[in-house]
Formats: C-alpha cells, structure tokens, sequence
C-alpha cells in the first residue's frame, strides 16, 4: 500500500566527479556570472586562491572570513566587499559554514551562488539557513538561499581529516534517519535516504582506515549528496532539535554533537517508526544490530567521541537540555515526555549505548 504524500521537488543543477573544479569556469559562464566573490575559511584559503586563479577574471576576489554558525558581523564584512567589488555571483568552496555564508549572502542580495563542499554537511541541498546574532540562532528557510549549482569535486574530500569525515558523514546520516519518519516523508526522499544511508555507512569505516581511498571517498561524498536531498525536503523532528538546543547552548561542536546524539534519538524513536528502523538497520547493514545500536557501533568504529562529557558538555547542563528540547519542539514521531528525554541525554551525555523501550 503507497500512503498519500506530497513531493516538491527543489531546483538545483548538481556536477558530481572527480576533478570537477575545473568546470567551474564553464558553470559561471552558465549562470551568467561575470565576477564572483569566492568565499572559504580562513583554513582553505589556498583552495580558494587557486579556484579563482582558475577561472581568470570571472572571479572578483577571495572573502577568506567563514567562521562556525554564520555570525551576522562576519556576513555584514562580505557583504561591504560585494558592494565594493561589484560582485554578480557568490561561490562558496568548503563546509558547512562556508555554505552558510553564501546563503546569508544570498538571502539579502539575491546574487546566485555555486557552492563546491568539501565535507559531507549537506547544506547545499537545503533552502535552510541558519545565522547567529549576540549568541542567539536563528533559522530562516527561503528559496533565495538554495543555490543554483553544486559542483562535487571528490578530489577536495581527500585532505578531509580522518575524525570529521567520521562525524561529518554520520551527520548527514542523521538527516537521512529522521527523513525516514518525518511526518512529511514521500516515497522518493525515502528511496534517497535509505540509499544514502547505505553509501556512507559502507564508506565511512574504510576512508577513517585509509583516508586516500578514493573509491570510499566518492561514495561518501555521494551518500552526502543524498542526505543533504532528504535534509532539504522533509522536515526534521527529534534528533536535530536536540543538537540545535545543544550546539546553541554548549558551544559544541556541530558533527560531533550529531554523531553522539543520533543513536539515542533512534533509539528513543524506535517504537513509533518501525518500517523507518528496517529500512535503517538494512542499510547500515549489520546483520547483528537493530537501527540505534547499529548507528552507535558505526560511531565507535569511525573512532568518534560518543559522549557529550567528552565534547566539553557539563552534566549539570542534562536538565536545561531536556527542557529546551520541549520547549517549542519539531513534530516528532513518538510523543515527547520529559522523563524519556533527559534519560536520553543523560545516557549520550554518559557514552553510554542507546536504549530502545
Ligand atoms: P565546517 O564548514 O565548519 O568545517 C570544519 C573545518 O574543516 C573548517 O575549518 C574547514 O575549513 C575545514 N575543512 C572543510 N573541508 C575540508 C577539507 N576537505 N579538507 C580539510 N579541511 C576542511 O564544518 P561542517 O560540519 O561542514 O559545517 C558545520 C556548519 O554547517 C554548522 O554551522 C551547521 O549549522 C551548518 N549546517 C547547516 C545546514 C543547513 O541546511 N543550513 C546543514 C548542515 C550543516
């Protein structure tokens, strides 16, 4: 039996290989771009010069400022040099704060953007932004943020250390878990995430064995692409509320924080998803394990932290946790009880494995 669902497919031209970013030229001419700005961290700001060498004048110059969560003063000192350079297209070369610092361009210019990752986040699939102001984030969901064009050069994952690829994949594993149960789920995204599930979790434990594997690297890269997809179309419910009040109050690191909260999130939703667990535990493919414990043994085989304590959380923080994560929470798939939710974070908190019941 096919419930009824409703499907908004988002327009986007995606490039996916190897050596792609030599098309980036060829990709401007497409949108029409005649001088871009080139925005990176201050880490890839060599990646960046060389892009902009490549594609000669269309490039107007390198913004090397992206920082974690998008402040608003570092978009209003990017923006000052768009207006400056006059800038016609932005292209955003990195990860996730990269990205968002395109989209935050974008959302007060309207400029088109090319964005080429170089992590596994998949914010460039999403019309998502989020920006942070005096500490507070707030999120924006818009069509002007989606970008035109993602150009994915494996090639650029390969310097990606060995710990974030660990946690940047299974972070965008956990866009692809919560899509399996979202209450606006449709036939295709699911499709997506249970395949974009099975192309990383097959990755991930060989590029952290052997970070040059190119073979491993595509299909994660790929994988990501699929669960950057799922991210941008159905909605997110537990999980990612969890981590949002948790990254915004903690200070913690955002892959990391995914990597350790997802198990029990699961684990918690067990119950009221069972296909989305089936379609999670084929995918991770551990004839042994269900979805939760599945996730969490994938987390200690990439080597990542899996307790909160260890990113820095205190324990007196468990209960502001759980309070914030009931206050204005996502639609979820099992109703949210206090009691089951600090018991949640207590045990990420602890390391300790998930607990379905
Ligand atoms: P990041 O972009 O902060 O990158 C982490 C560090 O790794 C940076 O210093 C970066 O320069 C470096 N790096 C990136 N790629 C590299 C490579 N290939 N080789 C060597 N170093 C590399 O981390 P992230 O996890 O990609 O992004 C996190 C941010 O993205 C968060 O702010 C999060 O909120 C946001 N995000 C937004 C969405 C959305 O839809 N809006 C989705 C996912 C993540």
């Amino acid at each position: 039996m096919i419930d009824p669902f409703v499907y908004t497919a988002l327009p986007c031209r995606v490039v996916f290989g190897s050596g792609t970013l030599a098309r980036l030229g060829d990709e401007l001419d497409r949108l029409g771009v005649k001088r871009a700005l080139v925005l990176c961290t201050p880490l890839q700001r060599d990646l960046a010069e060389r892009a902009a060498r490549g594609v000669g004048s269309r490039a107007a110059g390198v913004f090397a400022g992206a920082v974690m969560h998008t402040p608003v003063d570092v978009t209003e000192r990017a923006l000052a040099e768009v207006h400056a350079k006059g800038v016609d297209g932005l292209v955003a070369l990195g990860g996730g704060s990269t990205t968002g610092l395109g989209k935050a361009l974008a959302l007060r210019t309207d400029l088109p953007q090319l964005v080429v990752p170089t992590t596994y986040a998949g914010s460039e699939m999403t019309p998502i932004l989020g920006e942070t102001k005096d500490g507070v984030k707030t999120t924006t969901r818009s069509p002007k943020v989606l970008p035109e064009v993602v150009l994915y050069d494996v090639d650029l994952t390969l310097s990606l250390p060995p710990a974030l690829s660990g946690t940047s994949g299974i972070n965008a594993i956990a866009h692809a878990v919560e899509a399996l149960y979202a209450q606006d789920r449709n036939p295709i995204t699911s499709l997506m995430a249970e395949e974009g599930i099975r192309a990383l979790a097959g990755a991930l434990p060989a590029l952290v064995r052997a970070p040059g594997d190119r073979d491993a690297r595509e299909r994660a890269l790929y994988g990501a692409w699929l669960c950057g997809t799922c991210l941008g179309a159905v909605g997110m419910a537990l999980h990612h509320k969890l981590c949002h009040a948790l990254g915004g109050s903690f200070d913690l690191p955002h892959a990391e924080t995914h990597t350790v909260v997802l198990p029990h999130a699961t684990a918690f939703n067990a119950p009221a998803a069972p296909s989305a667990m089936a379609a999670i535990a084929r995918a991770l493919g551990r004839a042994d394990a269900d979805a939760a414990a599945g996730l969490y043994a994938l987390a200690g085989e990439v080597g990542a932290a899996r307790a909160l304590k260890d990113l820095g959380m205190p324990g007196a923080g468990i209960d502001r946790a759980a309070d914030l994560a009931l206050a204005s929470p996502y639609w979820n798939p099992r109703p949210l009880e206090r009691a089951a939710i600090r018991e949640l974070l207590a045990r990420a908190w602890a390391g300790e494995p998930p607990q379905t019941n």
